[in-house]
């Protein structure tokens, strides 16, 4: 293991954050069991003072086939994988495009889009050095309880890669902010939108310094400039506690905190 100075200003798809040491695991290190573990930093909000910060190095960015398994290491770029997938025409993964992040981060998140998530399509994962079938690892709507390091996963091959979903799904994604953000800032509470919330209580385009709600997609806290963690936690409690007063709604927060 070694240390790499990260700028989270940089880094972090938010753009929010400063330069702060996080250490670097590689393929034979024993994992820690007292620091925080960063993807792709694409779902994150990170504080002046965040928990001491690790990330796994390029040793697991990996993708390997064997018979019908894909085995993927959890620091590979959903991006990569899609790529992986399309080259060897394999169906599932086309959801991940334009779902930043590494397949680590999709797994602790059961990202998805739509009715299309990780889950729906993984067979194990191997958690601190053991693996666990898909089915007993607890799961839900954006978020699994992983209780612990994700080090690779594994999916059975399934063929035919579908380029009119995949156009289907990046369609979708059109009409999304082009601003810095974490994608949505809250889950939906069930049976509406977090979105149509943050509309209601006139937040919609609502800005604090130069973090803002977004004007496009309500549920987009985006960076217009040199947003700050201050600015973002400001907005995020605000729309909490509107939409608690005056809708009776109490939202969850997608993104992570650090
Ligand atoms: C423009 C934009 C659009 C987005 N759209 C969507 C969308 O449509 N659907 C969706 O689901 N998400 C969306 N997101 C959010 C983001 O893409 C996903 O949450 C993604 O899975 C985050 O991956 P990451 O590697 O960046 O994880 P990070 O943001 O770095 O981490 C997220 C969480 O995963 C944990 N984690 C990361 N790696 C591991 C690991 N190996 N083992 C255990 N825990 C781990 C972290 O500790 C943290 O709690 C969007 C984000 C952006 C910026």
């Amino acid at each position: 293991m070694f240390f790499k100075t990260i700028d989270f200003s940089k880094y972090s798809s938010m753009k929010v954050g400063q330069s702060t040491e996080v250490l670097m695991i590689e393929k034979e290190d024993e994992l820690p069991t007292d620091r925080y573990l960063v993807g792709g930093a694409n779902n994150l909000l990170v504080s002046p003072t965040p928990p001491p910060l690790m990330m796994l190095s390029k040793d697991f960015a990996t993708i390997t086939q064997e018979n019908n398994i894909l085995t993927i290491g959890a620091a590979m770029p959903t991006g990569r994988i899609v790529s992986y997938a399309k080259k060897h025409d394999i169906s599932g993964f086309e959801f991940c495009s334009k779902l930043p992040g590494t397949l680590g981060g999709m797994l602790a998140m059961n990202a998805g889009v739509k009715e299309y998530e990780i889950f729906n399509i993984l067979h194990s994962i191997k958690i601190d050095g053991k693996w666990i079938l898909s089915d007993n690892i607890e799961h839900g709507y954006r978020f699994a309880n992983l209780n612990g390091i994700a080090t690779h996963a594994r999916f059975e091959i399934k063929n035919g890669f579908s380029q009119t979903l995949l156009d289907h799904l990046l369609n979708l994604r059109s009409n999304q902010p082009h601003n810095p953000s974490a994608g949505s800032a809250f889950k939906n509470p069930e049976g509406d939108y977090a979105g149509r919330l943050i509309e209601l209580v006139g937040l919609k385009g609502y800005r604090k310094g130069d973090m803002q709600w977004s004007d496009v997609h309500a549920n987009f806290l985006v960076n217009v400039g040199k947003g700050t963690f201050e600015d973002a936690k400001y907005l995020i409690d605000l729309a909490k506690e509107k939409i608690l007063t005056e809708c009776n709604v109490t939202l969850k927060e997608e993104i992570k905190l650090l």
